[in-house]
């Protein structure tokens, strides 16, 4: 196996279990420890998940840049030292030799810059997911010269693939290597079997899935796109890039990601699509931006050529285009 594959399954997987411990704790003894009303639980998941992708990656990839959403310099602040403290409770129990000061060096690798061979990170994609108890993702992907070569995606409050109706079948990792297809597998790293793309040629039959949060995407004119091309099924609404996943393995058709009316200059972050992008495409599917045009990679921390984003099937995905074309203003 590539030694990415076994670090970046390794990584994701980790941060996986991370996520898992902290949202335990944060159900089960809410009052003691951390506090959902204060976002605690973000912070501590974020920088942990962060903290140990990064040390894995640095381990086996020492002279890689690592591009990743957070910093430690908030977590070091006096005011949030219990946040730290959590942090490092919450790492230690994944990796050994943990303190606070390695943690916040670990953090602090993914401040690299985003050109020539680098990992783009969102250590918890889908926030507003973790805190509600739904879906939520670690993002990590594999970037050279502008291309996306390989994708890592792990949903742990996806069912699996294997075993959809089974309560203890959830958490999945989803991984694709350009050229190579998509992967699922357990948040362990066991194969489950190759994703495919569902195969669905009749519009009027395609399931969309969109964000749960409204200031994220355009929601309305995703039903007029719905109506106009007389798609019968109501939206699959989820968080994080866990969308890309269910386009990947055939839950949905369409992925849309327009952006909000009140955010219309929004430009995409490279790692809210990156790892979902790869394994779409690798999945038999088409990923371009809301005009069709081809997401640009090499733009730095952001799409900045791109205005947001439209995952299919790849069957479906023209027909889409040209009915979106009407709803939107062009460039
Ligand atoms: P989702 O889970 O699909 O709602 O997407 C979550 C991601 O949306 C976060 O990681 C943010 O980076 C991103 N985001 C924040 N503000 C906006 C915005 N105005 N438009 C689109 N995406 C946004
Ligand atoms: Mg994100």
């Amino acid at each position: 196996m590539d030694l990415e594959m076994t670090t970046g399954l390794a990584a994701v997987g980790a941060a996986a279990r991370l996520c898992q411990a902290v949202r335990h704790e944060m159900v089960t003894h809410g009052t003691t420890q951390l506090d959902k009303s204060d976002k605690s639980p973000v912070t501590v998941a974020d920088f942990g998940a962060q903290a140990l992708v990064c040390k894995i990656i640095s381990k086996h990839f020492s002279g890689d840049a690592i591009v990743a959403e957070e910093a430690s310099e908030a977590l070091r602040e006096a005011k949030n030292a219990t946040h730290l403290e959590n942090v490092v409770r919450f790492v230690g129990a994944q990796v050994e030799m943990c303190d606070a000061d390695g943690v916040c060096a670990w953090i602090d690798r993914g401040a690299g810059k985003a050109s020539g061979r680098y990992w783009v990170l969102d250590p918890i994609d889908g926030t507003k997911g973790f805190l509600r108890n739904d879906q939520y993702a670690v993002a990590l992907a594999l970037i050279e010269n502008g291309v996306v070569q390989w994708g890592f995606l792990a949903c742990p409050a996806l069912p699996r693939g294997d075993s959809r109706d089974d309560e203890n079948g959830t958490g999945s990792i989803f991984v694709a290597r350009r050229g190579q297809g998509a992967l699922e597998l357990t948040l362990d790293g066991n194969g489950v079997g190759p994703v495919r793309v569902a195969a669905q040629g009749d519009i009027t039959q395609a399931r969309l899935a969109e964000s749960v949060e409204s200031a994220h995407t355009n929601q309305g004119l995703a039903a007029q796109l719905r109506a106009s091309l007389g798609i019968v099924a109501e939206p699959v609404r989820m968080d994080s890039q866990a969308k890309y996943a269910a386009v990947a393995r055939g839950d949905a058709e369409i992925y849309l990601r327009s952006p909000n009316a009140k955010t219309p200059d929004y430009r995409e972050n490279i790692w809210d699509h990156a790892a979902g992008y790869l394994i779409v495409e690798e999945a038999g599917g088409r990923v371009t931006d809301v005009h069709g045009n081809a997401l640009d990679w090499s733009q730095g921390r952001r799409l900045e050529n791109n205005i947001g984003v439209l995952a299919t099937n790849g069957v479906l995905h023209d027909a889409v285009l040209e009915q979106l074309s009407k709803f939107l203003s062009h460039r």
